[in-house]
């Protein structure tokens, strides 16, 4: 299923590289926890030891260090060899790859007024820094000339491709501009990387200033009384004793929406959540958005291509808008259709209740519920008690990976942590040697960036020596001391999810780092991913995993069967509102540098209409305004990606179930010819080499209801 994470892959350093090269003398203070690889295992991060000011020197110093090395190669006066350039280019950055794999994930997991500050005064310099490095004329050539003889240098077949890669990147970062334009475009870069910055702020400021805020416990009837204790709480942590705030969250549908009975607080909170960053005021984020489309736009065009998505497409899998456009297409119309059904299926739920209205956006989760309910004679409520977090994660998560993939989880607590909350784990591969370290973040806090993803503190690489230390984080609201943590079943997915991307993390088996586990495409970064899922509803996983969080009972059979058949249930709605956000991303980064519009939700409305998409129950899952993947994260004219690999997972499901299912050798089979390779090859012959043809669309049809037209 489609999910909101971003996986974070050196999000602040556009060249990585984990050295053990020769290191140019350090600047840096001996006491700064980054001067040295940490001496944690795997070079776990020092989180103890990390102080909020031991990040700008180690940046500082890092960024020189990386430029002392890449000048030194960019002047050798040897000739150029694989080794003297590209490998040498792999094994520099050390320290900034060592400060910037932490600075980057915690300033969404952890962050604070000197990490925010400190990321939009360097959020400039990391585009500049990358720049020099993209940019410097003689460093291509040597590239070139390498590239120009790529089938005479005896290369491994991953070492040719690495070299066709830096050719392509250097490329694509404008290598071959002209000096005046590399100065116009470095000028850019650094404009939009501060634009990108403030932008992800104000989403962080402004889904804390939009919680509801409501005065009396009547308002916010169907919450349980915990949920409603846990609201007081929170208001009076924002100093408003006797009322009760609920915080919204990143995407615009809001878990809350399922329960509340006065449609009055549905219709209130629903509105605070739409009008993110669109209604004035400090963190609106209507003027950026317009500031960073024109500016891609004429970033697109100085580097020759029509639109931004033009460009960005041509490196993924997809190639190309018209690809994508196609797709989206493709899908809008029986999906809006499949949403127009099941809207009218809650309708009549409505009328026989005497309701009185129209269904409305703030209305779809609440009576959808009742349609559910009624269909298949269970509500979300019965299934809570089953899926209580670690119970999920040990006897339903890392149960499914032992099963397939031979793997077993030691838990460790003697590592540091950054919040008391997170759990860390040593991964023990199926011949008895660790594999990597996994590191838990589950909890929503205030100062964590919404939605779900995996990062890796460490990647794997066989040149570097290292093995992975990777993380996943989630959203999932901490109940109150000594109440256990009951899951949604979206929230459960995503662990599964989330997990699929930390194994293509863990299991990745590469000699350099450019290829380390998910640094592959945008646009099938998520479908390993996607396969972890299937394992949510395995009945075998299943019955492990869902017991009553008091009892211990196993769930009734029955229910799980209910749970399993009912999977396609509001497919109409998911679809929908993803392909609207999806849609939404492609026209903003399909428009000419002269085509930018003035008015933001103007130009959105018009675009949902155009594409037949603009069906007002199932709004958009991210608006414009607060749209993170695609203005501030990596998915930038990406965010289709998920719906583009989600074909490539659901027919590997199907190869699954018709190789026998959940077996090792399948597990075995998959982790070789894929979860292992990170990005060493083109991926879509990867996939082709695992599944012996290319992908079909039909399961995946089959599977969002698409077929029953
Ligand atoms: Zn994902």
């Amino acid at each position: 299923m489609i999910r909101t994470n971003l996986i974070i892959t050196a999000a602040v350093t556009a060249i990585c590289g984990v050295a053990h090269a020769a290191q140019p003398a350090s600047l840096l203070a001996a006491s700064n926890p980054f001067a040295k690889a940490s001496p944690l295992q795997y070079g776990y991060p020092q989180f103890d030891k990390i102080k909020d000011d031991d990040y700008a020197p180690a940046f500082t110093e890092g960024m020189r260090q990386q430029a002392a090395e890449i000048e030194a190669i960019a002047n050798n006066k040897k000739p150029a060899t694989f080794d003297n350039t590209i490998v040498a280019m792999e094994k520099s950055g050390q320290l900034l790859s060592r400060v910037s794999s932490v600075f980057g994930n915690l300033s969404g997991a952890n962050t604070n007024d000197t990490f925010k500050a400190l990321e939009r005064d360097l959020s400039p310099k990391l585009a500049a820094h990358s720049d020099a490095i993209r940019l410097n004329g003689k460093l291509y050539a040597r590239i070139q000339s390498l590239y120009a003889k790529r089938d005479k240098l005896n290369l491994d077949a991953e070492s040719k491709y690495l070299l066709e890669r830096y050719n392509t990147d250097f490329v694509r970062a404008g290598a071959k501009l002209s000096a005046a334009d590399k100065d116009k475009l470095k000028a850019m870069n650094a404009e939009l990387a501060k634009l990108q910055t403030t932008f992800a702020q104000n989403v962080l400021e402004e889904a804390n200033a939009s919680a509801l805020i409501v005065d009396t416990r009547e308002e916010l009837a169907g919450m349980s009384d915990k949920a409603i204790d846990a609201a007081a709480a929170v208001a009076a942590k924002r100093g408003l004793e006797g009322k009760f705030a609920i915080p919204v969250v990143n995407t615009s549908g809001q878990a809350n929406l399922a329960v509340l009975t006065k449609r009055a607080t549905r219709e209130r909170l629903m509105a605070a959540s739409l009008t993110r960053g669109s209604h004035g005021g400090k963190f609106d984020n209507t003027q950026v958005v317009l500031q960073l489309a024109k500016l891609r736009a004429d970033k697109a065009a100085l580097l020759g291509y029509p639109s931004f998505a033009a460009y960005a497409l041509e490196d993924q899998t997809a190639h190309d808008p018209e690809a994508v456009n196609k797709m989206l297409s493709e899908f809008a119309r029986p999906a809006v259709a499949n949403a127009k059904k099941e809207g009218a299926e809650i309708q009549q739920v409505i009328d026989k209740e005497k309701g009185g209205f129209q269904l409305a956006a703030h209305d779809w989760s609440f009576y959808s519920d009742k349609v559910r309910a009624e269909r298949f004679a269970f509500d979300q409520n019965q299934l809570k008690p089953y899926f209580e977090l670690n119970s999920v994660l040990t006897n339903g998560v890392f149960f499914a990976a032992n099963k397939v993939y031979g793997l077993s989880f030691k838990e460790r607590k003697d590592l540091p942590v950054y919040n008391p909350d997170v759990r860390v784990f040593d991964v023990i591969d199926a011949d008895g040697k660790q594999l990597a370290i996994f590191i838990a973040d589950f909890y929503a806090r205030s100062n964590k960036r919404g939605g779900a993803w995996m990062n890796a503190y460490v990647s794997q690489s066989s040149l570097m020596g290292t093995q992975p230390v990777v993380a996943n984080h989630l959203n999932i609201p901490k109940p109150n001391d000594g109440e256990p943590t009951l899951l949604t079943y979206d929230e459960l997915r995503t662990l599964f999810h989330e997990f699929g991307h930390a194994l293509h993390g863990m299991f990745s088996n590469v000699k350099y780092p450019r290829f380390a586990g998910t640094r592959v495409p945008r646009d099938f970064v998520e479908f390993p991913s996607q396969v972890n899922e299937m394992w949510s509803t395995q009945p075998e996983v299943l019955a492990n995993y869902a017991k009553h969080y008091q009892t211990g009972a196993a769930m009734p059979q029955e229910l799980l069967d209910k749970v399993i058949a009912s999977k396609k249930f509001n497919e109409g709605f998911r679809t929908t509102e993803y392909l609207a956000a999806s849609i939404l991303d492609q026209k903003w980064h399909q428009l000419g540098a002269s085509q930018i519009p003035t008015d933001v939700l103007g130009f959105e409305a018009a675009s949902l209409k155009a594409a037949g998409v603009d069906y007002a129950p199932v709004p958009p899952r991210y608006r414009t305004t607060y749209f993170s993947h695609v203005f501030s994260g990596g998915y930038s004219a990406g965010y289709y990606g998920y719906l583009w690999s989600e074909r490539l997972d659901a027919d590997t499901v199907e190869w699954f179930n018709e190789n026998g299912g959940m077996l090792r050798k399948n597990g075995d089979y998959f982790r070789k010819m894929l979860l292992s390779k990170g990005g060493t090859m083109d991926a879509m012959q990867m996939f082709r080499e695992f599944r012996g043809r290319d992908a079909k669309i039909e399961p995946l049809l089959e599977r969002r209801g698409l077929t029953e037209k």
